[in-house]
């Protein structure tokens, strides 16, 4: 059996075999930084417009020009990038309230959605979800079809009612196996387009921000919704979430957001559109760190027999690593391996406990500054068989490397 050591040793070895893996990863980053270095000069960002503001924030130009960058980056209309949205999960809540009414269908094309949405969509009954106001619900997976057949398979889903709205996940929240690239997901608004005209088609971009070079909206889609705890918070973001799409549909969001009638038009940035556009700025550098010990993390588990999720030589659209543990004892064992790696709360263990939104109990280890973040270093999974764990997240590298060594050790220790 190996040690942490040789396998610290052995991740540097992989670091120089997958040298063309990480390039790429590093280009990908350079050419996003670029990108994000244009939208701050297109909104004319200056030094005397980084004031915060109280109260109502009506007139906030801090924050009208910090959206004005996300919309750029973006390739999208508008913007709602406010401290008020406290997550990726209220974030979506927001787009999915603004844009449906009663009688209307909403239908998610990639198989079940993330957790916390079964209780928006009233999947799982909860108070005020959307079933409660008359919204229908229908879902279908075309992602495990090829793409020839996603037009067939979208008439027979939507042969009783045409949805309003169209929910794409890109990420692969603890169901599905796989997160969804760029391109896929381009193909498959086209298809919804094709066969829905009229439809609006939301994406769940936690997880994704940032990971290529484009982005849904760039591709067609209405609404793309996500969270600074995520890719663009870059662990330096304390708070906050967006909305980003056509300006019809970011306003509808915004009557959600706040109310009807004042909708965009209120909500202080508080100083945190500074810690926004500083979270971008940083944002390109922190993924080229998660995802190169994201992969490295990859290669070194499937050399010690673990079953991972992508594997090293796959190309991500998420920065999530699935990692088959094989029974509860060896989860928790890695789960106590990333807890001891993390920057807070090393000497903590990690117990299964119930989570509000999720609905199996939840494994979850990370000590981050940002509470919750999962751009920090992080590990959870729902408590249940296979005893799949996540990996995500990690400011550096070898952060991931080292939480990852002691994984396959702590695991090795375990009877299976
Ligand atoms: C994390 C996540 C959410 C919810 O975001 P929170 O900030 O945890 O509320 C929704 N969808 C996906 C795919 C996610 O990964």
């Amino acid at each position: 059996m190996m040690t942490e050591r040789q396998l610290m040793e052995r991740a540097h070895q992989l670091e120089r075999e997958y040298a063309i893996e990480i390039e790429s990863i590093r280009e990908v980053q350079h050419r996003n930084f670029m990108r994000i270095l244009d939208a701050f000069h297109a909104a004319r960002l200056a030094t005397s417009d980084l004031r915060p503001m109280s109260g109502y924030g009506i007139g906030d130009s801090l924050r009208d020009k910090t959206e004005r960058v996300f919309a750029t980056l973006y390739g999208a209309q508008a913007a709602l990038v406010r401290p008020q949205i406290i997550s990726g999960t209220h974030a979506l809540a927001i787009a999915l309230f603004g844009v449906l009414r009663p009688r209307d269908l909403l239908c998610c094309v990639t198989g079940a959605p993330y957790d916390t949405m079964e209780e928006i969509i009233g999947i799982r009954p909860s108070d005020g979800s959307l079933a409660e106001f008359g919204v229908g619900y229908a879902q279908c997976d075309i992602t495990t079809s090829p793409s020839e057949l996603w037009e067939g398979q979208l008439e027979q889903c939507f042969s009783a009612q045409h949805p309003k709205l169209v929910l794409i996940q890109r990420s692969r929240g603890y169901k599905r196996v796989r997160a969804l690239r760029e391109g896929e997901i381009a193909r498959m608004i086209l298809s919804v387009k094709r066969v829905s005209p009229e439809s609006l088609v939301l994406v769940d971009n936690c997880y994704g921000d940032l990971l290529e070079d484009r982005e849904p909206t760039m591709d067609g889609a209405d609404l793309l919704a996500s969270s600074f705890m995520k890719n663009i918070g870059a662990g330096v973001v304390p708070t906050g979430g967006y909305v980003v799409g056509t300006s019809r549909a970011v306003a509808l969001a915004a009557t959600r957001y706040s109310s009807p009638g004042v909708g965009a038009e209120i909500g202080p940035n508080l100083g945190f559109a500074e810690a926004f556009l500083r979270g971008l700025l940083f944002a390109p550098t922190v993924l080229e760190q998660v995802l190169t010990g994201n992969l490295l993390a990859s290669a070194l588990l499937q050399e010690n027999g673990f079953s991972v999720d992508p594997g090293p030589h796959e190309l991500r659209g998420d920065i999530v690593l699935r990692i088959e543990c094989g029974s509860r004892e060896r989860f928790i064992a890695f789960a106590r391996a990333v807890q001891e790696c993390s920057a807070l709360d090393a000497d903590v263990v990690p117990e299964p406990s119930r989570m509000q939104g999720y609905e199996t109990e939840v494994l979850m280890a990370g000590g981050t500054l940002v509470q919750g973040s999962t751009v920090e270093l992080s590990f959870d999974g729902p408590f249940r068989e296979p005893y799949v764990g996540y990996l995500q997240g990690g400011l550096n590298t070898w952060q991931v490397v080292q939480a990852t060594a002691r994984g396959i050790v702590y695991t090795m220790k375990v009877l299976k």
